[in-house]
């Protein structure tokens, strides 16, 4: 094996460990989209599925790989699907995120065909849910917040549909100033004002753990909303860290869950355990004179004579570019530059300095190695990169191999 992540699911056990700790009795959704951020989803979701109340993803294609897998959990799709979409968010009994009528109906008429999952439980059809999305600032997807009541209603107004959740999302909770999450959260809580019809003042619930009545929705009485199903949620990472009042009833961890902070400006509230090293080994050494290129095009020469080592991962496993002359990688508990371009295959770094490097050497570019670390931002960093966009660009070539109990 010459290019390699170890993953931790012990660490990634002890991080939603500590994010439950901060989050009290709210359930965890947990963010496992675009392959669990490169840790691998099947294998992940299966470490955390007993401590978890739902997993959310990205795709249909990823919550069908769940599926496949075993997890029989509530999995939430965060991202619109299309109508044609319908029939596998049945199928494989996917929560659906909606902010489209034309979506809703196409699950409602999808749902009514459907056989009903429980034999006998209800004539007509089986019962499809979603979540409803709604834009208090993002402007990605979900509905205007002006206008989410009454897209709320018409949409509980549909046959063999369950809105199981209302959330948003926020765009910039991972800042030291929280004036626009501030103001993103106000527009969310303006859902429930009195005055709307939401009342759940009435009903005696704490705002923090709030839970819309049944009634508020003037539901047919074909439909009903099981209360302890139902799911306000808005926090992401950065909002878990920082922001208790976007607690709601649940609270959707993604990078944080992982072992990473999303952003120098969050404070280090729950204690993380990062998950991930990038592991390679070195698969070629050679001595250079002073003035010797190094890889394509000559962005690098030599200073002076020095030893060059080949490492066998490049640009198609997730070693950006942009690290060309300035990443670093750990051999022997030293730290040896990255020099030249990075290769679609290779990438080379300077051992001059460190004794008895020899072929077949494991390398660390990710990860500890001795006394030395080499985390995730930092590699992003210097890729001018987050370390969310780090991880999910792992290729397939990176072997993934698991640390557990
Ligand atoms: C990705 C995502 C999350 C998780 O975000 P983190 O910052 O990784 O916690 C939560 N909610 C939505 C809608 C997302 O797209």
């Amino acid at each position: 094996m010459l290019r390699w992540a170890e993953i931790d699911l012990n660490a990634i056990k002890s991080n939603l460990k500590a994010i439950k700790n901060k989050v009290g009795k709210r359930k965890i959704i947990a963010v496992v989209k675009a392959n669990a951020y490169g840790h691998g989803a099947i294998p992940v979701a299966r470490a955390i599925a007993e401590q978890t109340d739902m997993f959310a993803v990205a795709t249909l294609e990823e919550a069908i790989e769940l599926r496949e897998a075993g997890i029989t959990l509530p999995i939430l799709n965060l991202f619109s699907i299309l109508p044609d979409q319908a029939e596998a968010v049945l199928k494989y009994e996917i929560t659906q995120a909606v902010c489209k009528l034309s979506t809703c109906e196409a699950i409602s008429d999808c749902a009514k065909q459907a056989s009903p999952r429980v034999r006998g439980e209800r004539g007509g059809g089986d019962i499809a849910k979603v979540h409803v999305e709604v834009d208090t600032g993002m402007n990605r997807l979900g509905v205007h917040y002006s206008e989410a009541v009454s897209f709320l209603k018409q949409v509980c107004a549909l046959p063999n549909l369950r809105v199981e959740g209302i959330f948003t999302h926020f765009s910039s909770a991972d800042e030291v100033d929280k004036s626009y999450t501030n103001l993103q959260l106000e527009r969310f809580n303006s859902l429930w004002k009195p005055e709307l019809g939401f009342r759940i003042s009435d009903f005696g619930i704490k705002r923090n753990n709030s839970l819309i009545p049944p009634s508020a929705f003037r539901l047919p009485p074909s439909v009903h909303l099981e209360r302890s199903a139902f799911l306000i949620h808005a926090a992401n990472s950065p909002a878990i860290l920082d922001l208790p009042s976007t607690y709601f009833d649940a609270v959707r961890p993604g990078l944080i869950l992982h072992g990473l902070y999303p952003s120098d400006e969050v404070s280090r509230s729950i204690p993380l355990k990062p998950a991930l090293s990038l592991k390679t080994r070195v698969i070629h050494l050679k001595n250079v004179v002073s003035g010797e290129s190094i890889s394509y095009n000559r962005r690098y020469i030599t200073l002076a004579s020095t030893k060059i080592a080949t490492l066998s991962i490049g640009y198609a496993d997730g070693y950006r570019t942009s690290l060309r002359n300035i990443g670093e990688a750990l051999i022997r508990g030293a730290r040896a530059p990255i020099v030249g371009t990075i290769c679609m295959d290779n990438i080379m770094c300077d051992v001059g300095h460190i004794p008895d490097v020899g072929i077949g050497d494991e390398v660390v570019l990710i990860g500890k190695q001795g006394d030395d670390e080499i985390t995730a931002d930092e590699v992003a960093k210097k890729a001018g990169t987050i370390s969310y966009d780090i991880f999910c660009g792992l290729g397939r070539r990176v072997e993934r191999i698991y640390i557990d109990g």
